[in-house]
């Protein structure tokens, strides 16, 4: 729980949405659509979204940086984009044949990323991701895949895997890396076939592979780890894996569903200069809409080509699967990118003033915070380190100051994302200088706040109770430094 005094003004201008969430948590789980935009106190309720701002249930008009999961990198309500919907609304929303629409938006996709040699569609990242690793394990008759520790990749069993754990349990497990389920629910047998390792470590990467090389059919991997947050590849990190991948004869997937067309139209891929196997797209590729895919190498992709039969074909599927509605909007966003590329210009520039900004604003108040982010995307880290490199380096965050420094800011209507597994902002067209400028004020009087606070926890040094003991105890295990958790 945020302390009180961090959340009292968003609690006083959120009153409305206070109502509106009791009356979502009797009939849904948690009063949310999905489990990531649950935080404390209570969410927000929108009313509608325009350019770089959503307008609140309370009134408020809140700057926003969390841009629908990093979907809307054109911001709310585009016109052309909402106009193109209106047109196809009208020529059907759900027509189930294949269409025009499908075929111009595929070609136009594969000129984004020409990697991309042939594409399927899907309607979100989670599913992009399960086919992609389906059709990988079909064209090596390998059953096994390999993730990296700390990636996200979607909601199915295959990877939720080792995508969060405690300290303790890293500590546990050491260089012995193995998958664990990320909550209840999902078949152990799911984390024996699947193989983890450490992002940015190409010894431990080629190490790990090497020894799983007949098993492993796949690695997917972020190639900006966003899991976490944002932790960028460093020293060629990606370029090593693609070696290695390549000389074992592993299909490389890059998950390219938050990246791609982000960092640059043609995605990480592009940015980092490293062609995968295959790629997996989502969230801006539709506009703002239901679309995903994957796709990559023809012999690859040609496994779920209809025709082979129950026995010896590859099964790919979806009712929704290339929706007219989501194509028209997905066709114009990328249609929009292609004929602006100074779009990519204006919200990495901002991404460097906010971002660089927010470091500078820490290190003035001389709170120890690392500011990691690339292009567009960034994150905020409450640290003493100063390079992250991987999911165990985000352990020693500290995440309760994260949290006040989060709803201090959102209760001057600043949205820095969401506070969950692996929080991070994002920049749309629509931002501007002002907006930064007005984002970095907020964010510095979150971070006087914050300081103040450090000083008085300085000066007087909580009581230890046993309580308080048995409790860390249980959460960070016995030999663990307590974190100044403020
Ligand atoms: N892969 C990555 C890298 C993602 O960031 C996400 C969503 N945040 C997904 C897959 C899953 O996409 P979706 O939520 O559309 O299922």
């Amino acid at each position: 729980m945020p302390a009180q005094r961090f959340s009292r003004r968003y609690l006083a201008r959120h009153r409305r949405s206070a109502q509106l969430y009791k009356r979502a948590k009797k009939v849904t789980p948690g009063g949310v659509e999905s489990n990531v935009r649950y935080f404390k106190p209570h969410p927000f309720f929108a009313d509608y979204g325009d350019g770089g701002y959503i307008y609140d249930v309370d009134g408020n008009k809140i700057l926003d940086f969390m841009m629908g999961f990093g979907s809307l990198l054109l911001g709310h309500n585009n016109r052309d984009v909402a106009l193109e919907v209106i047109r196809q609304l009208e020529s059907g929303s759900m027509l189930g044949v294949t269409t025009t629409l499908f075929v111009q938006y595929i070609e136009q996709i594969r000129k984004a990323f020409p990697s991309l040699k042939k594409v399927r569609l899907a309607n979100s990242g989670t599913e992009a991701t399960m086919h992609a690793l389906r059709a990988a394990r079909s064209y090596t008759g390998k059953d096994k895949i390999a993730k990296v520790e700390g990636a996200y990749h979607g909601a199915h069993d295959y990877v939720l895997q080792s995508l969060d754990m405690d300290g303790r349990t890293a500590r546990r497990m050491g260089e012995n890396y193995r998958a664990v389920p990320f909550g209840k629910g999902i078949p152990k047998v799911i984390s024996d076939i699947t193989v983890t390792f450490p992002f940015n470590d190409p010894d431990k990467t080629a190490e790990i592979l090497e020894k799983n090389v007949d098993d492993v059919g796949a690695v997917i991997v972020e190639p900006v780890l966003c899991g976490p947050g944002v932790i960028t590849p460093k020293r060629n990190y990606l370029k090593h894996l693609r070696r290695i991948t390549r000389k074992l004869g592993i299909v490389l997937i890059f998950d390219e569903v938050l990246t791609g067309l982000r960092l640059a139209r043609g995605g990480a891929q592009e940015y980092y200069d490293v062609t995968p196997d295959m790629t997996c797209f989502g969230k801006i590729a539709g506009g703002g809409f239901q679309l995903a895919g994957f796709g990559g190498e023809a012999q690859i992709m040609d496994v779920i080509a209809p025709g082979g039969g129950w026995k010896h074909g590859t099964f790919h599927a979806g009712t929704y699967n290339g929706h007219p509605v989501s194509l028209a909007a997905g066709l114009k966003c990328l249609e929009i990118l292609r004929d602006n590329p100074g779009i990519y210009d204006h919200v990495n520039g901002l991404g460097r003033r906010l971002f660089s900004g927010l470091q500078d604003l820490a290190d003035d108040r001389k709170i120890p915070a690392w500011v990691e982010y690339v292009g567009s995307i960034g994150n905020l880290y409450f640290t003493t380190q100063d390079e992250l490199n991987n999911f165990r380096d985000t352990l020693n965050v500290n995440n309760k100051r994260w949290w006040n420094w989060f709803i201090h800011c959102l209760g001057n209507n600043v949205l820095f994302g969401i506070p969950n597994v692996g929080e991070r902002a994002f920049i749309c067209s629509e931002h501007t200088e002002e907006d930064v400028d007005f984002a970095l004020e907020v964010a510095d009087n979150a971070l006087a706040a914050i300081g103040r606070e450090v000083r008085r926890h300085r000066a007087k040094p909580p009581e230890v109770t046993v309580e308080a003991v048995k409790k860390q105890v249980a959460q960070y295990g016995q030999e663990t430094p307590v974190p100044p958790h403020v």
